[in-house]
C-alpha cells in the first residue's frame, strides 16, 4: 500500500497537465451556468475525464431555475449618472424603478431590525463581506432579511476599490424576489441615505433549465465510494479562476493519478464535476436528490475542492462531523501539511448538500479567516489567473491528494466513525 501511495502522490504532485488545464479552463471565461462559456468548459472537462483510462463517464441532467440578464443599469436619479453594478444571479427584473436609498451599513439582521418600518419601499444598501470567516454574514441572509422587512430593492457594495462590482447568487430561483445588484466600492461611495436611484434589470427566467453533472466512476475493490467534487461554473465578471478553476483542475489531476491503482483499493472514486453551484448549490442538490438511497449510502466521504489558492493556508470545512477534523488533520500532518479545520456546517459549496444527506463532507478552501488573502477578490472581475501561482496550485493539489488517499484506503470502522454527528 505504501508504494501505491507514494506513486499516487508522486503522479498528483508532478501532473504535467495541471497548469495547462488551469489556463485552458480560465480561457473559457467566467462560466456562468447557461452561457456558451459554461457549455465550452463542461465539454472540455468531459473530454478530460473521458481520457482517463479505466473510468466510465456519464452526464446526469440536473434541473435548475435558469435566468438570463440582458441589461442591468443603476443610475443616480438626480444626475442621471450611471453607477457600476452587476445583477445578482437570478435577480428579479424591473424597468426604470425609482427608489430612495436606505444605507444599512453592514446589513446585519440587527441593522435591518433597528431600521424598522423605514425599510419598506426602499433600495436597501449593505456591504459585501469576506466570505470565508467564522464571523461572515452571507449575502443571501442579508437579502432575505431586507426583503422580509419590505425592501423594494437590494444593493450590496463591494468594499475593495478598483475591482468593479461584486456578483453572487440572489437565491430567488424563479420566485418573486426583489431587484438585487452588486455595486463597486466607488458606486457605493456615491450613494447615501436619501439618494434617489433608478434601476433597470431586463432579462428572462427559464424555469425548466437543465445543467449537467459530469460523473466519472473509477471502481475500487469494494462497493464503497469516495466522491471527489468540484464545480465548473462561475460568474461572468472575471475568469472564476480561484473559484473554481483551481478545484476543477486539481480534481482532474487526482483522478488521473489514482486511475492506475484504484481497482486495488478498498473504495472506488466517483469524480463529480457540477454546474449551477453558483445558483444556491442547485446542481449538486438536484443530483443527490435524484440518486437511489443505496447509491447515497455507498458514499463514505465527499471531498469537495472549491477555491484552493489565493493563500498557502488551506482549511477543511468539516460540516458538523466532529471526527472528520482529526482524521483529515492527521493525514495532512503525515505529509507535512498544517491543515486548518472549521467544524460548523457552512453552506457555501456543494459539500453542504452531501452533509444534508448524512454523508461526511468537507470543503477544502484556501484563505479561511484571512480577509486580506486573494480570496477577497472572489465574485469580482479580479478573480483571474494572475491570482494563482503555479507552486501554490501544485501544493494544494498534493494536499488534496493526501486526504483523498486516506479516505480511499482507511479501515471500514474508521470511515464508519466519520459519519457520527
Ligand atoms: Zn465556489
Amino acid at each position: 500500500m505504501q508504494a501505491g501511495r507514494d506513486g499516487f502522490l508522486g503522479r498528483a504532485a508532478g501532473d504535467p497537465a495541471l497548469w495547462a488545464d488551469f489556463w485552458t479552463l480560465c480561457d473559457c471565461g467566467g462560466r456562468l451556468a447557461g452561457t456558451a462559456s459554461e457549455a465550452r468548459a463542461m465539454d472540455w472537462a468531459a473530454a478530460r475525464l473521458a481520457a482517463i483510462p479505466g473510468g466510465a463517464l456519464r452526464r446526469d441532467p440536473t434541473p435548475y431555475a435558469g435566468w438570463r440578464c440582458n441589461e442591468a443599469r443603476l443610475e443616480n436619479a438626480a444626475t442621471g449618472r450611471a453607477l457600476a453594478c452587476a445583477p445578482l444571479v437570478g435577480t428579479a427584473f424591473v424597468d426604470g424603478l425609482e427608489l430612495e436609498v436606505l444605507d444599512l451599513g453592514r446589513g446585519a439582521p440587527e441593522d435591518v431590525a433597528r431600521a424598522g418600518a423605514a425599510v419598506a419601499g426602499k433600495a436597501v444598501m449593505v456591504r459585501h463581506e469576506f466570505p470565508f470567516a467564522s464571523w461572515t454574514i452571507h449575502r443571501r441572509k442579508k437579502l432575505q432579511e431586507a426583503e422580509a422587512a419590505g425592501a423594494a430593492a437590494f444593493l450590496i457594495v463591494q468594499p475593495e476599490p478598483g475591482v468593479g462590482p461584486v456578483s453572487g447568487s440572489s437565491g430567488r430561483a424563479g420566485g418573486k424576489g426583489i431587484p438585487s445588484l452588486g455595486l463597486s466600492a466607488e458606486a457605493g461611495a456615491c450613494l447615501r441615505d436619501g439618494s434617489r436611484v433608478r434601476i433597470t434589470i431586463a432579462g428572462e427566467d427559464f424555469p425548466r433549465a437543465m445543467a449537467n453533472a459530469l460523473l466519472l466512476e473509477l471502481p475500487g475493490r469494494g462497493p464503497g465510494r469516495v466522491v471527489l467534487s468540484a464545480h465548473v461554473d462561475g460568474h461572468p465578471l472575471g475568469e472564476s479562476a480561484l473559484d473554481n478553476a483551481t478545484g476543477v483542475v486539481a480534481a482532474l489531476a487526482l483522478a488521473r493519478a489514482v486511475a492506475p491503482v484504484v481497482a486495488g483499493l478498498p473504495r472506488g472514486l466517483t469524480v463529480a464535476l457540477f454546474s449551477a453551484e453558483e445558483w444556491a448549490l442547485a446542481g449538486s442538490k438536484a443530483w443527490l436528490t435524484g440518486l437511489a438511497e443505496a447509491e447515497r449510502r455507498a458514499m463514505a466521504f465527499n471531498l469537495n475542492l472549491d477555491s484552493l489558492c489565493g493563500s498557502p493556508r488551506v482549511t477543511a470545512l468539516t460540516s458538523d462531523f466532529p471526527a472528520l477534523g482529526p482524521f483529515l488533520r492527521d493525514a495532512a500532518r503525515g505529509a507535512g501539511f498544517d491543515l486548518g479545520v472549521h467544524l460548523p456546517l457552512m453552506t457555501n459549496s456543494d459539500h453542504a448538500n452531501f452533509a444534508t444527506h448524512g454523508i461526511p463532507a468537507t470543503r477544502l478552501v484556501a484563505g479561511f479567516d484571512e480577509p486580506m488573502s486573494g480570496l477577497r477578490f472572489l465574485l469580482t472581475g479580479a478573480d483571474t489567473r494572475v491570482l494563482v501561482a503555479p507552486g501554490e496550485l501544485k501544493a494544494a493539489t498534493l494536499l488534496a491528494a493526501t486526504l483523498l488517499w486516506e479516505a480511499l484506503t482507511a479501515e471500514e470502522e474508521v470511515m464508519a466513525g466519520l459519519a457520527t454527528r
